[in-house]
């Protein structure tokens, strides 16, 4: 099963970025050159990207296929929260929250720049469930972690004194802070692939699995197309880690009457605020038993979700409806009147279809449904069912330990713990040369804030060439786009504005810039794509703002709203 991965992908030491640079011709052809893999890993989300991460760590090699773009399914659209998840401590989901503490205190040290610890206020009313139930609860949760500086404490109304909380329920008694993380979890999902690719993963977008077919003598054949210029490729593997999330049971020709019984699916929905959030965040109480929703900070407001309706359909690019947004308007009105987060301050919205596996025949509301993931192992393919963004790199190691033995090996993989994403690396030093050197370049503050904060220490590639460092419409600099072409595998507008620099989310969703984005992009696409692509930038986002204000139609059918 194992062989040498001696096969490079990069664009050669002559590009600026030198071994980071990856070239997508050559990425194909080497694909197609080893012709057989240890492993192919089926999507670039967070499990396939730390899937193929882990593996290629561990010396197999890897080949990861993702059929849009990198993160473009659920791990761009998530609470953005790296948490054991409260909730699911009423759920007596101890394990889950256990790991999820152990993941989010990792994600602290190895990914300080884009996930970062934050202060929450949860509020108690008369009504609420009692209070030592929810004081036992975040006592667990301070147990599990044991950081002394982030232990959670109860305020009273009085101390509090005037707050959003009081306004809109009589019975208000105080509230618990406590501490969680916030995550920017697209950008952990690239940094993700460049690690891999440092490990000797081949990872391609825009790179369909048409089909997968048993062979003798234990391997597998994948069928798979280059979307881009619709061409036709196969490989073949030991084995197939399909982390394809809500789409698993849709991939190639695996069995989808066994799978697609094992999950159901429900979608939530966030609303982007344009008013900057001070103080603490919020975890609010739903009416509804054992449900809550946040209210928190965004580099690009305030963020509040989130919703959740069992659905059936899954669109590749799922949609808040009119009636999710009208639900989490709602919500504020009653919650947080004095909040300032109303129809007229919102800007963005964005959904994502969570996958929930099964353990036995569940009926009743997804909200209940465990968030625990499954492994699912058939005809050489091992096949992931759920899974939680911040536990990501536990559940790539039991996923490995499942293909080692499979194998027949007996040692335990080396894990990802402690493992810095790049951004991390050299970051005090390359942030602090770039910062002084920018400066000295006449770039304004913001702009080399803004880089920072997308980049980390990734940063220092900005001052290989003179230009990368001319801003962009005010909003970026050059070297930012060029860095998400040539390193991080950008090949369209909406990969960049959405999943590479993030200005899609901003409240002008980076208009002054695209012109001259989408004039960057025409060397790679074409004048006629790259203005066909901007043009298309432009519509979406007008007919979201449409939606937003309520005077469009869902860009999403209600229909697929099964509950
Ligand atoms: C509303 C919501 C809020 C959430 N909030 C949080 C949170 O705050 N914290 C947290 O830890 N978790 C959260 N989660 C869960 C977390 O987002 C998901 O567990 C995680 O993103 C799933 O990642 P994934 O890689 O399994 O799937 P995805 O990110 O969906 O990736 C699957 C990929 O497979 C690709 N693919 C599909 N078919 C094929 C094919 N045939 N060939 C090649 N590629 C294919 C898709 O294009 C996609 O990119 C939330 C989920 C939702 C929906």
């Amino acid at each position: 099963m194992f062989s040498d991965f001696g096969l490079g992908a990069d664009a050669g030491s002559e590009s600026p970025f030198g071994a980071l640079a990856v070239d997508r011709a050559s990425t194909i052809r080497s694909i197609d050159k080893i012709g057989h893999a240890d492993v192919v890993v089926i999507g670039g989300g967070i499990h396939g990207a730390t899937f193929a991460r882990i593996a290629a760590l561990n010396g197999l090699k890897t080949v990861l296929l993702e059929r849009a773009d990198y993160a473009s399914g659920t791990s761009s659209r998530s609470s953005k929260m790296a948490h054991g998840g409260l909730r699911y401590l009423e759920m007596l989901d101890f394990a889950q929250v256990y790991e999820g503490i152990k993941a989010r205190e990792d994600l602290f040290v190895t990914a300080p720049h884009l996930v970062k610890p934050q202060e929450f206020l949860l509020p108690v009313y008369a009504d609420s469930p009692p209070r030592w139930k929810l004081g036992f609860g975040l006592w667990l949760y301070d147990q599990m972690s044991r950081v002394p500086g982030r232990r959670q404490s109860w305020i009273s109304a009085r101390q509090l004194g005037p707050n959003h909380f009081s306004a809109g329920h009589s019975g208000f008694r105080g509230a618990f802070r406590y501490f969680d993380g916030l995550m920017r979890d697209t950008r952990i999902v690239i940094e993700n692939i460049i690690a891999a690719r440092q490990e000797g993963a081949l990872c391609l977008n825009y790179a369909a699995v048409n089909s997968i077919s048993s062979l003798n003598f234990g391997k597998v054949e994948l069928g798979w197309t280059d979307t881009l210029t619709q061409t036709s490729h196969e490989i073949t593997t030991g084995i197939v880690v399909n982390c394809a999330g809500p789409w698993v049971a849709q991939v190639g020709r695996i069995t989808p009457s066994e799978l697609a019984s094992s999950i159901r699916f429900s979608q939530g929905s966030h609303l982007l605020f344009d008013k900057k959030w001070e103080g603490p965040a919020l975890f609010l109480p739903l009416a509804e038993k054992n449900r809550y929703y946040w209210v928190w900070p965004h580099p690009a407001g305030t963020l509040v979700g989130t919703t959740e309706r069992e659905v059936s359909a899954l669109p590749d690019d799922p949609q808040p409806t009119a009636n999710e947004i009208e639900e989490i308007l709602a919500r504020l009105e009653r919650d947080v009147p004095h909040s300032g987060l109303s129809r007229s301050n919102l800007h963005y919205a964005f959904a994502g279809i969570r996958t929930l596996p099964l353990r036995k025949a569940s009926a009743g509301s997804v909200a209940q449904l465990s968030r625990r993931h499954i492994w699912a192992y058939g005809s050489g393919t091992l096949h992931l069912l759920g899974g939680k963004f911040t536990t990501a790199s536990w559940t790539a190691l039991e996923g490995l330990r499942q293909v080692f033995k499979l194998a027949h090996l007996s040692h335990e993989p080396v894990s990802l713990k402690g493992r810095l994403l790049p951004g991390a690396a050299l970051y005090a030093e390359s942030v602090e040369r770039f910062d002084r050197e920018a400066q000295a370049a006449g770039v304004s503050e913001s702009l080399r804030a803004g880089a920072i904060a997308r980049m980390g220490a990734l940063v220092r590639f900005l001052l290989a060439d003179k230009s990368f460092l001319e801003p962009l419409g005010g909003r970026l600099l050059r070297g930012e786009v060029e860095f998400a072409r040539h390193v991080e595998q950008a090949e369209t507008l909406e990969d960049i504005m959405r999943r590479r620099v993030e200005l899609e989310y901003a409240p002008d969703h980076g208009l002054s810039a695209v012109g001259e984005i989408s004039r960057l992009l025409s060397v790679q696409l074409g004048a006629a794509k790259a203005s066909e692509q901007e043009q298309r930038y432009r519509e979406r986002l007008a007919t979201l703002s449409q939606l937003l204000q309520g005077r469009g139609a869902s860009l999403q059918s209600e229909e697929s709203a099964v509950g």
